[in-house]
């Protein structure tokens, strides 16, 4: 993106560094679990509480999550690498330090694609991602005192540092909900921000137009929403663009996102690497991964997004519209292969058709229920039975928006609520034709309309013929016979 300001063009430069919790059950150096919503620290042991002379040992699930995230994230694996102490002060933190990963990062030098709205791919390089440790919570509303709540010391975390490499709110955007769809597809993280399962602080700096050299760059914090990291940045890129036109100069400072004013506060003066005082911690051995150990891993990992999306278009022909649709979480996309399986060895018109109910029907009911796909009343199977009932001409398509209605009450398959419910469509011609010709006896004027050429009281008949057969006619064939009437004399 490009701004221009009284014939200036500003660009915009922004790095993300994104923390994931990783859904391990216990945390990163003890074997409390992660449990959240626990009582106020219940999921706490001396080592998370810091208590002095205690060891840490390393989560080895943390180990495979993180390195299954560098391996979907293009990076390479350090074979050896280290945890160092993060030294600062902070009341919900009693050891007063925090373990991380400083110069010895566990992946590094990856990239992923993100996908642009022009249809173009960009790749957002990823500097690196390291394991840490999250702090505690300070509560302030709960007592005249701050109260202070362990249980999340110690719960793992994975932060992912990108490469400043995007360009526009709108690709910090597309960025982060990749970011999001690896870490699910992974089944590392549940990827929820606004429960702080997923959290982003946003680096943004601008330049005009051509420069090479980087601007002086803030740090956004506080973005507890997909929504809000665009908002915040596109906010940040203007006041900063102002500042650059009135010349003034930007602050390096870390900012806070004020989500109910919709603006930014100062927070601090932004902190350098030196003031944390890093060094190795020599409570914990270096983590050393193998070769074998890694493509052991590595087998591990399964299709990713951009990958089962790029299939589905090429596998089942679909619309890249309906493959990034199905695609979004992996359970969607397992819920709509699952849903093929009936109707497997069909065509790509079966392959469409079984897109359109589950983006449209199956995606409106969730919806609407706030529910997960793994909770979808609906077995996946059944719209592909639904769909094969449609094409061999069982029930109609109206009557199948009826069946799946029902479906949603009880779960039985398709076939078996036609059967109870006598919802069977009738091609019968024996059958329609005496309705046919009860309809036309009865709008004698219509017919002569039809006959005098407007050939469009054709749909008002069908229509009539459908109601009175409670929409079990076929309706092809309904429109034959009344055609074939009408036409006869
Ligand atoms: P710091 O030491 O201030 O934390 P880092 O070099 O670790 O800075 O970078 C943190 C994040 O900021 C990274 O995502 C990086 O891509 C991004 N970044 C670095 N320099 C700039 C800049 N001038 N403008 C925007 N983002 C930047
Ligand atoms: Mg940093
Ligand atoms: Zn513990």
């Amino acid at each position: 993106m490009t701004t221009v300001a009284e014939g200036i063009q500003y660009e915009p430069v922004i790095g993300l560094e994104v923390h994931a919790q990783m859904l391990t059950e216990s945390k990163a150096f003890c074997a409390c679990s992660t449990q959240f919503g626990r009582k106020a620290n219940h999921n706490v042991c001396p080592v998370c509480l810091g208590m002095p002379g205690v060891l840490p040992v390393l989560n080895k699930k943390l180990v495979e999550f993180i390195v299954l995230m560098g391996l979907a994230t293009n990076c390479s694996i350090t074979s050896r690498s280290i945890f160092a102490r993060k030294n600062y002060f902070y009341p919900d933190l009693p050891k007063g330090y925090q373990i991380s990963q400083y110069e010895e990062p566990i992946c590094r030098n990856g990239f992923v694609e993100i996908d642009l709205p022009d249809g173009n791919r960009k790749k957002i390089g990823i500097t690196r991602i390291h394991m840490e440790e999250d702090a505690g919570k300070s509560i302030h509303d709960q007592d005249e005192d701050t109260l202070i709540d362990i249980n999340r010391c110690g719960v793992p975390l994975i932060e992912i540092v990108s490469e400043p490499d995007i360009r526009s709110a709108r690709e910090a955007y597309l960025y982060l909900s990749k970011i999001k769809q690896i870490v699910t597809y992974l089944g590392i993280c549940d990827g929820n921000m606004e429960e702080g399962s997923l959290r982003c602080d946003a680096n943004v700096s601008v330049r005009k137009t051509g420069d090479e050299q980087f601007g002086t760059k803030t740090e956004v914090k506080n973005l507890n929403s997909f929504r809000y990291v665009e908002k915040a940045l596109e906010y940040e890129i203007h006041r900063q663009i102002d500042l650059l036109e009135s010349a003034d100069h930007v602050v390096q400072e870390t900012l806070l996102w004020d989500a109910d004013n919709g603006i930014v506060v100062p927070m601090r003066s932004k902190e350098e690497a030196h003031d944390y005082r890093y060094f190795p911690d020599p409570d914990l051995v270096p983590v050393v991964v193998d070769e074998p150990w890694i493509a052991g891993i590595r087998e591990r990992l399964p299709e990713l997004p951009t990958e089962r999306r790029d299939r589905f278009i090429e596998e089942y022909e679909l619309p890249r519209y309906d493959a990034d649709v199905l695609t979004v979480t992996r359970d969607l996309a397992d819920y709509y292969e699952a849903a093929l399986q009936p109707v497997k060895d069909g065509k790509e018109k079966s392959y469409k058709a079984v897109s359109n109910w589950v983006m449209g029907d199956v995606l409106r009911v969730a919806n609407e229920r706030a529910i997960e796909m793994d909770q979808f009343p609906i077995s996946p199977e059944y719209i592909g039975e639904l769909v094969t009932l449609i094409e061999d001409g069982t029930i109609s398509g109206k009557i199948a928006k009826d069946v799946f209605e029902i479906m949603l009450e009880e779960q039985k398959s398709p076939a078996v609520i036609i059967q109870e419910k006598g919802m069977k469509q009738v091609s019968d011609t024996s059958e329609i034709e005496p309705v046919v010709q009860e309809i036309l006896g009865k709008y004698p004027d219509q017919v002569a309309e039809y006959r005098g050429g407007k050939t469009k009281v054709l749909g008002f008949f069908v229509g009539q013929v459908m109601r009175a057969t409670k929409g079990k006619a076929n309706p092809q064939i309904v429109n034959d016979l009344i055609k074939k009437s009408l036409d006869a004399e």
